[in-house]
C-alpha cells in the first residue's frame, strides 16, 4: 500500500498500551530494592490485603500472571483430563492455554455481536456431561451477563471462573467483578489497567480454594518463604503437592500498591477519551463500541472499533499500517482463537462455526486508550483515523 502520511503527522510514535509509570512506582520499587526483600514478602501480603479491600472479597492470592491464576483456579477446583471448560474464542490465547494445561478441553462458544462477550444463549447447546466449568472473559472491561451465566452454572452444577484480565474496575449490578463467580482471575501485565510488569491475582470467597491456590503457587509447600525466613525463627516446610513457581515478587506488588488508589481516576480519564473518540467518529465508516449495559461499570480497558469493510477499499491490516505511518500505534483484540492454526487443527474448528467472532476478527482495531494520553495525543489519534478512513474509503 502506498499510503503517504500527512505532513502534519505527530512527530513521536504513540506506543499502544504503554504503561503510565509515575515517580510513585519508581520510588516504591527503589524502596523494595533497598529493603533487599525482592521476592515474595511483606509487600505481596500488603497488596493482597489492599486488593481484597478494593474488591470486597474474602481471599485474594497474588501470583505472577493471570495465566498462572487461571491455571491454578482450575487445578484447585479439580478441573483436569476428561473435563470440558466452556469459554469464548474472542480472547487472548492464555485463556484457552490455561484450560489445556490442566489436561481439560476448551469448548468455544460464539460471542454476542454487540458486546463481544460470550453469548449465554448459545452456551446450553455446548454443555455436555463432561462440562466442568464456565470460563467467561469480560471483554475490553465490559462485564458479562453474570445473571445468565450464574443461572447456567447453577442449573448444570458448573464452576464459574472468570477471566477478568481487562476488568479490574468492573461492576455488575452493584457487585464488583471478583465477588460474583467462584473464582476471578486478574492480570497486571504491562498493558493492563493496573500493571506490575508481570502479575496476576485470584479472588474467591472459598477458604479451601484460596489455601490450595496459595500452596500450589509455590511448589506445593505449606510454609511460604516469607514465613520461613522472618524474624519469628526458621520453620521447616513440607511439600504436599508438586506445585508450580507462580509466586509474585515484592518488586511487583510495590507497583500495584501505588496504583490501587488512583484506579478510579485513571478510569475516569479513559471514559473521557472514550466519549471523545465516539463523538468524533460519528459519520465515519467505523462502528464504535456499544454503550455500557445499564447497572454496570465498564472497566474501559480497550476502545475497539469495527471497520465497515463494505464502505472501505482496504483491509483492516492496511488501515492499521496507515495509522502506523501516521505514528499511531494500534492493536488487534483479537484474531479469534478458532482462526489460529493450533486450535483450528486440534479442536477441528471452522471459521463458520463462530460467525460473530469471525466477523469481528476481520474488522476489529483497538485505538490507544490510557490515562497516559494527553488531549493532544487523543486529537492526533482522531485526526489520523479520519485521514486514513478518507484515504481507504471506496
Ligand atoms: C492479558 C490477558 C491474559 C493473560 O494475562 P497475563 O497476566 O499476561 O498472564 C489472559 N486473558 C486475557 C483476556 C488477557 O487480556
Amino acid at each position: 500500500m502506498n499510503y503517504v502520511p500527512s505532513h502534519k503527522r505527530r512527530s513521536r510514535f504513540l506506543v499502544f498500551g504503554s504503561p503510565l509509570v509515575t515517580e510513585k512506582e519508581i520510588v516504591a520499587v527503589e524502596n523494595v530494592m533497598r529493603s533487599c526483600w525482592l521476592g515474595t514478602g511483606p509487600r505481596v501480603e500488603q497488596f493482597e490485603q489492599a486488593f481484597r479491600d478494593y474488591i470486597g472479597c474474602k481471599h485474594a492470592i497474588a501470583l505472577n500472571s493471570c495465566t498462572a491464576s487461571l491455571h491454578l483456579a482450575m487445578l484447585a477446583s479439580g478441573v483436569g483430563p476428561g473435563d470440558e471448560v466452556i469459554t469464548t474464542p474472542l480472547t487472548f490465547c492464555a485463556t484457552a492455554n490455561a484450560i489445556i494445561h490442566t489436561g481439560a478441553r476448551p469448548v468455544f462458544v460464539d460471542v454476542d455481536a454487540d458486546t463481544q462477550n460470550i453469548d449465554p444463549q448459545r452456551i446450553e447447546a455446548a454443555i455436555s456431561p463432561k462440562t466442568k466449568a464456565l470460563l467467561p472473559v469480560h471483554f475490553a472491561g465490559r462485564p458479562c451477563d453474570m445473571d445468565a451465566l450464574g443461572a447456567l452454572a447453577h442449573k448444570h452444577r458448573l464452576l464459574l471462573i472468570e477471566d477478568a484480565a481487562h476488568a479490574v474496575e468492573a461492576v455488575y449490578k452493584g457487585r464488583r467483578i471478583g465477588t460474583v463467580g467462584d473464582m476471578t482471575c486478574f492480570s497486571f501485565y504491562v498493558t493492563k489497567n493496573l500493571f506490575t510488569g508481570e502479575g496476576g491475582m485470584v479472588t474467591t470467597d472459598d477458604e479451601d480454594l484460596a489455601a490450595r491456590i496459595k500452596m500450589y503457587g509455590l511448589h506445593g509447600m505449606t510454609k511460604d518463604a516469607w514465613a520461613r525466613y522472618s524474624d519469628e525463627g526458621f520453620k521447616h516446610y513440607q511439600v504436599v503437592f508438586p506445585g508450580y513457581k507462580y509466586n509474585m515478587m515484592d518488586l511487583q506488588a510495590a507497583m500495584g500498591l501505588e496504583q490501587l488508589p488512583v484506579l478510579e481516576a485513571y478510569r475516569q480519564r479513559r471514559c473521557e477519551i472514550w466519549d471523545f473518540y465516539t463523538q468524533e467518529f460519528a459519520g465515519l465508516p467505523v462502528q464504535t463500541p456499544c454503550t455500557p449495559q445499564t447497572d454496570t461499570v465498564h472497566a474501559r480497558h480497550l476502545y475497539t472499533i469495527l471497520l465497515d469493510l463494505n464502505a472501505l477499499s482496504r483491509t483492516r491490516d492496511e488501515f492499521m499500517d496507515a495509522l502506523c505511518a501516521e505514528n499511531i500505534g494500534t492493536g488487534v483484540h483479537y484474531i479469534s482463537l478458532h482462526l489460529h492454526p493450533y486450535y483450528a487443527r486440534e479442536f477441528n474448528l471452522a471459521a463458520s462455526d463462530f460467525p460473530n467472532a469471525s466477523h469481528i476478527s476481520q474488522r476489529t482495531l483497538s485505538l490507544p486508550l490510557s490515562a497516559k494520553l494527553t488531549d493532544e495525543d487523543c486529537e492526533d489519534v482522531v485526526r489520523a483515523v479520519k485521514r486514513v478512513a478518507a484515504y481507504c474509503a471506496k
